[in-house]
């Protein structure tokens, strides 16, 4: 029996689930799973959990999907990246018995988390294997939130993948999930076991360095400039593989230019937001997060990627470029709530339309980031800093207040107009107030703003036609969020899933 719409007050503890399932079967209940679960906080002071869950007197049935196997001889299959995309590729072909070969420019997620723990510690960047690089790619480092507003069969299928690798329970049924940087380096890890253990393979340190096409068809790939021939490559490099646009570019893929969103991290302090979020309740609820958008000035504002209870995570590159997301444990109990906050900018931002304008736009405010909080040549990824209420009284800061910066590389006060623009400069002014009437402390005086967040999205797109291939060569799948089909982990993963199908399908 399924049972939607049940509902328990925030620290009642979910056995009392099992209760509520037997007084509707009329008998004890055996065994409940949660098919659904969000927070109805609407009205601060009716706040309520709201549940769908299957029930019954005796054990619920476990199924398992099973996947037709390839009967023609298996292609060559490349996938350049092993991000969420590359990765779910990967599992979906060798579900169907495929086995593909994985190549990744950065390191094994294991040996890239001590990479970035040396970033974080002393400023010495990897450029091949960093927060954006590496297996697991560039969510590894993140809150792991699944936004799961896909609501596509594969879309669903992600966070159930999650699971079955070793993700806590709940990513599969919250409205809201999030795996956490903790656990996100364990799921990749088993992930590619299994895809190993099916057949596929992994080289690591091995970037896609160019291609052979032949009368529009691929004939092969050079991988660190070694050529190797292949069927198939999926081209799964994420949004900050700017020397690889570059030689696909040259290669004539046909690529456009895209629109993206540039500004800063806000950090406040958790407390605050959940006392806004959640008023009374909030002792007994998670970590608060928010989503907010501004249309006070001619373009808008909105918040991005929130992570409750997490830091700022410095996540360059490039040498002598400052970079910014953010990052959470599965706890999210840490003192400070962070979120990009950033405007929409476009072709007049970028000053030209060519497909490879919106990377020298990024890189130029990464470096004028990196310059206004280090000078030239310091290396020490320092980020230029800024309290919103000196920001919205046009005046540096001197001191830090309530909130201090978790930013791991230290700060430099300097200010937003040193960097960014001067349109997303005063967009973010007109905007600031008018979130802070939607969420109260959104523009409390001592939240601190940390330049840059500039890496929201790719900020460009290869042309792909409906059978997933690139137009302009056979053989080739773009793919994910760096070749403009994804935004996000969920979509990511499910793009991936969507091309290992598509190439799949030619060989039942
Ligand atoms: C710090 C941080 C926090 C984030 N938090 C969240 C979050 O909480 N929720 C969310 O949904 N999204 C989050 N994101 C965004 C999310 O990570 C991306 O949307 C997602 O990872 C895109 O997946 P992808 O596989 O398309 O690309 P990527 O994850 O970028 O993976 C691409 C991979 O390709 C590799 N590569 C690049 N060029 C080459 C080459 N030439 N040859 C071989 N390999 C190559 C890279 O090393 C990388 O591993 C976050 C991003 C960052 C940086």
């Amino acid at each position: 029996m399924i049972l939607d719409h049940l509902t328990l007050r925030p620290g009642v503890p979910e056995t009392e689930l099992f209760a509520r399932c037997s007084s509707a079967l009329r008998a004890p209940c055996k065994e409940l799973r949660i098919l659904k679960k969000s927070l109805d906080a609407r009205d601060k002071r009716d706040i309520k959990w709201v549940y769908s869950v299957e029930c019954d007197t005796k054990p619920l049935k476990r199924e398992r999907k099973s996947y037709p196997q390839i009967k023609k001889p298996a292609p060559k299959v490349v996938i350049a990246g092993a991000g969420p995309c590359g990765l779910f590729c990967a599992l979906q072909l060798v579900r169907h018995g495929i086995r593909p070969i994985v190549v990744e420019r950065g390191r094994r997620v294991e040996e890239r988390q001590e990479d970035v723990k040396r970033f974080l510690e002393t400023g010495i960047l990897d450029t091949e294997s960093n927060v954006q690089f590496g297996e697991g790619g560039a969510g590894t480092f993140s809150d792991g939130k699944l936004n799961t507003r896909t609501n596509t069969p594969l879309g669903r299928a992600v966070p159930e993948t999650f699971v079955e690798f070793g993700a806590p329970e709940e990513t599969a049924y919250l409205s809201k999930p999030h795996i956490g940087s903790d656990n996100l380096g364990k799921v990749v890890a088993n992930l590619r076991n299994f895809i190993v253990e099916n057949g596929g393979s992994f080289r690591y340190r091995t970037a896609l360095t160019d291609l052979e096409i032949k009368n529009g068809k691929l004939s092969a790939v050079f991988l660190n400039g070694v050529r190797e021939e292949t069927d198939f490559l999926v081209l799964a490099v994420g949004h900050s593989a700017r020397d690889t646009f570059e030689m696909l570019f040259r290669r004539g893929l046909k690529m456009e230019q895209k629109d993206f969103a540039v500004g800063v991290r806000v950090e406040h302090r958790q407390s605050l937001i959940d006392r806004a979020q959640y008023g009374e309740a909030s002792r007994f609820l998670p970590a608060a997060d928010y989503r907010l958008v501004s249309h006070a000035a001619e373009r808008a504002a909105f918040t991005f990627c929130m992570c409750p209870g997490g830091v700022v995570i410095p996540s360059a590159s490039e040498e002598g470029g400052v970079v910014t997301n953010g990052m959470s444990d599965f706890a999210r109990a840490g003192e400070n709530a962070n979120s990009a906050l950033v405007a929409q900018v476009g072709r007049k931002d970028f000053g030209g339309d060519g497909p490879l304008d919106g990377i020298a736009f990024q890189r130029k405010i990464e470096r004028a980031a990196y310059l206004a909080a280090n000078g030239a040549g310091s290396g020490a990824y320092r980020a230029p800093v800024q309290l919103v209420g000196d920001f919205l009284r046009g005046r540096e800061s001197k001191n830090f207040a309530d909130v201090l910066p978790t930013y791991a590389r230290g700060t430099e006060f300097a200010p937003l107009s040193a960097y960014l623009p001067r349109e997303v400069v005063e967009t973010l002014a007109a905007a600031i107030p008018d979130l802070d009437r939607r969420m109260k402390g959104f523009a409390s005086y001592g939240a601190v703003l940390t330049g840059v967040e500039s890496r929201t999205s790719s900020p460009l797109r290869i042309l792909r036609g409906e059978d997933l291939q690139s137009i302009s060569c056979e053989g080739i799948y773009p793919c994910g969020e760096g070749c403009g089909y994804a935004g996000g982990i969920t979509s990511a993963a499910a793009d991936g899933m969507r091309v290992g199908e598509a190439i799949a399908e030619k060989f039942l």
